[in-house]
């Protein structure tokens, strides 16, 4: 289901993709119309523009070990920060998406706020906004190091440590709920056999406010509300919940995958079954996604299940069968085997041949028995 790791990052979607940077760079420089006011001092506007060059042509690979982007709170940088050489095409190569600054002011710590936009034009002449994001810049001497603003814009809000959780909120606090999802992630960490750390959640009202307090003021594959979830997240320690809610556990099943599993070797087909089991689908619980799905085979005896698995097709409400399979298939993983055997699954690789592959030799299913043996799971 959704997921919010940045497209910056380019690992991106919205909807979780598993897609990797390819680390191509553009030679593009940041573009400054005349009618943008830079700092007075022509020696620091220079100085300024060329770190700001430096930042945007570095590739996620360069970005980790970059000077240019400010090595306190690293994780949380990155995630704004890592990669913004790598623009993708728009329609053709002819409308890449370029940057341009669109504003430069101080702040009362002498630090300067940077706003920039990525805009391309279509071959009819219409301006098209890719995303529009403002982070911080900080004096070094000799070059400018950036910053994600996500502590600046937050200074206000209330901290509350719960279990492994740092719960950050503007107004309310749910210690119920609260208490229940750090019992939830710690519990991850014991499925995922790693010793709980510090996670940082931020509750905030929806996608949109997630992304505006990271940096990220616009991204157009985030535009609308999503179906009220969404978020954003530093991969490493920092989550920022559009869930308005103390807890969600869909994405942060993802969340732990992404920590914890090697990009190559993650499964999205597992993944959402797990992170549905735990969190619901598209706010569908998953028993109700297994209900379902009962309920459709009923009534198309006929059905191929391998089909229905293989497509992209809905079940229910915005739930794809697959989806449902996976929720059956993992289910019954964990019964037999304990969490254990669900891990084989989620290090299968992305590929649905993978996956097949590592479940049969978890549980004997494959594609050719695949519609007989899950009929017999329903
Ligand atoms: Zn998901």
């Amino acid at each position: 289901m959704k997921k919010l790791l940045l497209f910056i990052l380019f690992v991106a979607s919205i909807k979780f993709s598993f897609a990797q940077s390819t680390d191509q760079k553009t030679a593009f420089e940041v573009s400054i119309n005349s009618n943008i006011q830079l700092p007075a001092d022509s020696l620091i506007a220079k100085k300024l523009i060329r770190s700001i060059n430096h930042l945007i042509s570095l590739t996620d690979s360069e970005s980790i070990t970059s000077i240019y982007i400010d090595s306190s709170d690293k994780a949380v940088n990155l995630g704004l920060l890592s990669g913004m050489g790598s623009v993708p095409a728009s329609d053709t190569d002819n409308f890449y998406y370029k940057p341009y600054l669109t504003n430069v002011y101080q702040l009362p710590s002498k630090d300067y706020a940077i706003q920039i936009a990525y805009i391309g034009v279509s071959p009819h002449k219409t301006p098209l906004l890719y995303y529009v994001t403002t982070f911080i810049a900080k004096d070094k001497g000799n070059y400018f190091t950036f910053s994600a603003p996500l502590a600046r814009n937050t200074i206000n809000w209330h901290k509350e440590k719960i279990g492994m959780i740092n719960f950050y909120y503007k107004l309310s606090l749910d210690q119920a709920k609260a208490k229940s999802f750090a019992d939830y992630t710690a519990d991850l960490c014991k499925k995922f056999g790693q010793p709980l750390f510090t996670l940082n959640y931020y509750k905030c009202e929806n996608e949109q406010e997630a992304n505006q307090l990271y940096g990220l003021d616009y991204y157009v594959g985030a535009n609308g509300d999503n179906g009220g979830e969404g978020g954003n997240n530093d991969g490493v320690s920092t989550f920022l919940s559009g869930t308005n809610s103390e807890e969600y556990r869909h994405d942060m099943f993802h969340f732990f995958c992404g920590k914890f599993i090697k990009a190559d070797e993650r499964c999205r087909i597992t993944e959402e079954g797990s992170a549905s089991i735990y969190g619901g689908d598209w706010s569908v619980p998953a028993d109700t996604i297994v209900y379902q799905l009962k309920k459709y085979i009923a009534a198309n005896p006929t059905a191929n299940l391998y089909d229905l698995f293989h497509t992209n097709d809905r079940l229910y409400k915005l739930v794809r069968f697959q989806v449902a399979f996976s929720i059956v298939i993992n289910k019954y993983v964990e019964q037999k085997q304990g969490f254990s055997g669900v891990l084989k699954l989620l290090h299968a690789g992305a590929e649905e041949d993978n996956y097949f592959k590592a479940l049969n030799n978890v549980t004997g299913i494959n594609k050719d028995n695949f519609n007989v043996e899950c009929r017999k799971l329903l």
